[in-house]
């Protein structure tokens, strides 16, 4: 059987989730790469059996994640985790649970913060690249579900340079991503450069393809996607 990857799954109702579960019923083995924020809480969810109903394939049986990686698709190496922002980074991305969580870890503990957070290591890519292979040696099918464009519900006009940033840095990626119509069209509502990042993704899906097509024999392709409630996708109230 091949062995998947899908980067990007943090609870069972977005794009990575269904497409793991498609991959899996079609014999794949399945390992996922989940935000460094969402990690605690997708496990836990997993291990408490929250998943199950919708971890059921057609044939009955119930998908089997062989492995859960911590990663952070923004950063490359763990040179380029600023040693204190990333933490306060994290918790304005993020909604109000980790914000309190994180409040409550802070005034209890006084954690000064730290690069790897939330007790994981080696969730920077190029590390999780490094586990992959040391756990697996290799994968054969690379999915890239995941996005993050923390001023989403803004229009580009009024997107910080920040938000604008911090959107093409996590939204665009390789192998099979999701891309989304907002690239070439207008979609009121889907803003924070968003609609940028997806139009980057796309070129970068094209001049991917034509070298790592040639260099590695590597098909690299995007999927247009429909909109699906999912959680990212509740933040621009779709
Ligand atoms: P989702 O919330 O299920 O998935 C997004 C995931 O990205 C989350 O699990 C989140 O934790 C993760 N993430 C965010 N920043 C990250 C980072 N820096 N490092 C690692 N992981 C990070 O939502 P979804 O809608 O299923 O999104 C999956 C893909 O589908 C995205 O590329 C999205 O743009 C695309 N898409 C979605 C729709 C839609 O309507 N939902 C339509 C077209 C395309």
């Amino acid at each position: 059987g091949k062995r998947a990857f899908i980067a990007g799954v943090a609870d069972d109702n977005g794009y990575g989730w269904a497409i793991a579960k498609s991959l899996a019923a079609a014999g794949a083995e399945i390992l996922v790469g989940t935000w460094v924020p969402a990690l605690n809480i997708f496990e836990s969810s997993l291990r408490r059996g929250k998943f199950d109903e919708s971890r059921v394939l057609p044939d009955g049986s119930l998908m089997d994640i062989t492995k859960v990686y911590p990663m952070d698709a923004v950063y490359d190496s763990p040179e380029d985790v600023p040693e204190d922002v990333s933490f306060l980074l994290h918790l304005v991305l993020e909604e109000g649970k980790y914000y309190f969580c994180c409040i409550l870890i802070f005034s209890f503990f006084q954690v000064k913060t730290n690069k790897r957070y939330a007790g994981s290591s080696n969730w920077t890519v190029q590390e999780l690249v490094e586990s992959v292979k040391k756990d697996f040696g290799s994968i054969d099918i690379l999915v890239h579900s995941l996005a993050n464009g923390p001023e989403v519900s803004k229009p580009l006009l009024e997107t910080s340079r920040n938000g604008y940033l911090a959107a093409l840095s996590a939204s665009r990626g390789s192998s099979i991503s999701l891309t989304y119509i907002a690239s070439e069209r207008i979609i009121p509502g889907y803003g924070g450069g968003m609609s940028s990042a997806k139009a980057a993704l796309e070129s970068d899906t094209r001049v991917m393809a034509f070298e790592a097509g040639r260099k590695h024999k590597v098909r690299v392709n995007t999927i247009s996607a429909g909109p699906l409630r999912s959680r990212a996708a509740k933040a621009i109230g779709f």
